[in-house]
């Protein structure tokens, strides 16, 4: 595939040599996969997903049987009590909005212990009274404790914080728009026992955007009582064309559903239209397709280093979600890095993606994104808000091969970009 490039040289080099190197980390992402595929296929089986399962329900969406055995089935799998797995959530924000506002009441306080969540959220959580149904509109405080230099959690900020008012922890998994590592599921184990201690009546929530079916188990089976995330993200297994989900404790999993559907309702109603099938098949497919990114990201990380530029994890480093961050330093590399994932799109190849403000973001950002499903970052996308450092947040990817050809399509327009002298070019990436 090396011939199709203009760098065809230099990038058949690196791409050799870095497939060479990570050949072992490929095998382990693999006996992952096959080790998440079993528990997944036991669960449909002692589910008795039949072809009754996989139709629409319509009008109120009362006895759902597909929703119901769905929803058991991501239950058991994330070690949950409870799961809604649906359409009517717009996205993960939506998913994870419905938890805080199921958990929280006025007068009460949400506390993020992992320094401030992802962009999306700051809406949500609102700063004053002022009529937007923001948490603060509400009448509910929130705190964010700075993770300390090293990157860890403050505990003795949190102490010091926390009170009876404290009634939901919550944690973040993945890095988001930070340039923090993501937190491991032993990591996040260790959160959730510490937060107990300290605050034992708060809910422990935990955004688990990015994360599913990376590592073995996810934050409801090491004690975490609530977790939302995106079906255009891992568990869609790249088939779902939206929706989202929240797992945990009976109790709080019903909270969340009396925010999203309405008191006295919960899980019990919301039709399903036409979605079950692919959530059934996407779910299935999830572990593969995560595995497929994860190749790619181990690719992209071992490639980048050889072509000079700082990404973080590094190749051979433990992963906990599927994201690769790139630091670019300036704006120019990140906007062509964008533009030539883009360029590799299966829809959209010919746009050329520009900075931009977004819904819900506070710098203009840029985002390459050529999917099948709108904003689907389970498939190759690539992105990053236009200030210092210029980081790139390169994610997804439904096959391993689409990744290598978008990293490389990138690199060459990259190599190109620089060509006043492509030999001194190389010679700084060194
Ligand atoms: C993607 C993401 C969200 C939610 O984003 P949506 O675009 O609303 O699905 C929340 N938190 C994190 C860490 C994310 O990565």
């Amino acid at each position: 595939m090396y011939k199709h490039f203009e760098n065809q040289e230099i990038l058949k080099r690196w791409g050799e040599e870095s497939e060479a190197k990570i050949a072992p980390v490929i095998r382990a992402i693999e006996g992952r996969v096959d080790e998440h595929q079993w528990r997944l296929l036991a669960a449909y089986r002692q589910a008795g997903v039949s072809e009754a399962h996989l139709v629409a329900s319509t009008g109120y969406g009362y006895d759902d049987m597909g929703r119901e055995a769905l929803e058991s089935i991501m239950a058991e799998v994330f070690g949950a009590e409870a799961a809604l797995c649906r359409p009517h959530m717009v996205s993960g924000t939506h998913a994870i909005a419905s938890c805080l506002f199921g958990v929280l009441r006025p007068g009460g306080e949400l506390l993020y212990i992992t320094g401030t969540p992802y962009d999306t959220l700051e809406q949500v959580i609102g700063e004053k009274a002022d009529g937007s149904g923001s948490l603060a509109d509400f009448g509910i405080r929130y705190r964010a404790i700075p993770l300390t230099p090293s990157g860890e959690v403050d505990w003795q900020g949190v102490r010091e914080v926390v009170s009876p008012s404290t009634q939901c922890i919550a944690i973040q998994r993945s890095r988001g728009y930070a340039e923090r590592a993501s937190f491991t599921i032993d990591q996040i184990e260790a959160m959730v026992e510490e937060s107990r201690r300290i605050c034992p009546h708060a809910v422990i929530f935990v955004d688990n955007c990015y994360g599913e079916f990376v590592e073995k188990w996810e934050p409801t089976h090491v004690g975490a009582d609530l977790i939302a995330g995106s079906l255009i993200k891992n568990p869609g297994g790249g088939l779902a064309k939206s929706g989202g989900y929240i797992a945990g404790k009976r109790e709080w999993v019903d909270r969340a559903a009396a925010r999203l559907v309405a008191p006295g309702i919960l899980a019990e109603g919301g039709a399903t239209h036409g979605y079950l099938r692919d959530y059934y098949q996407g779910f299935f497919l999830a572990p593969h397709v995560v595995g497929e990114a994860l190749k790619g990201a181990v690719y992209a990380a071992a490639i980048l280093e050889a072509a000079g530029f700082i990404s973080t994890p590094r190749w051979f480093e433990a992963r906990t979600d599927i994201i690769q961050l790139i630091r670019f330093g300036k704006p120019e590399p990140l906007i062509a890095f964008c533009q030539g994932i883009q360029g590799a799109s299966p829809v959209d190849a010919h746009v050329k993606p520009e900075p931009s403000a977004m819904p819900g973001y506070g710098d203009p950002v840029i985002m390459a994104a050529g999917t099948f499903v709108q904003g689907a970052s389970i498939e190759l996308s690539a992105d990053g808000p236009l200030r210092p450092p210029y980081l790139a947040y390169m994610q997804g990817g439904l096959t391993y091969s689409h990744v290598k050809i978008g990293i490389l399509t990138a690199l060459d327009l990259m190599l190109h970009q620089q060509q006043h002298s492509t030999t001194q070019f190389i010679r700084e990436r060194r």
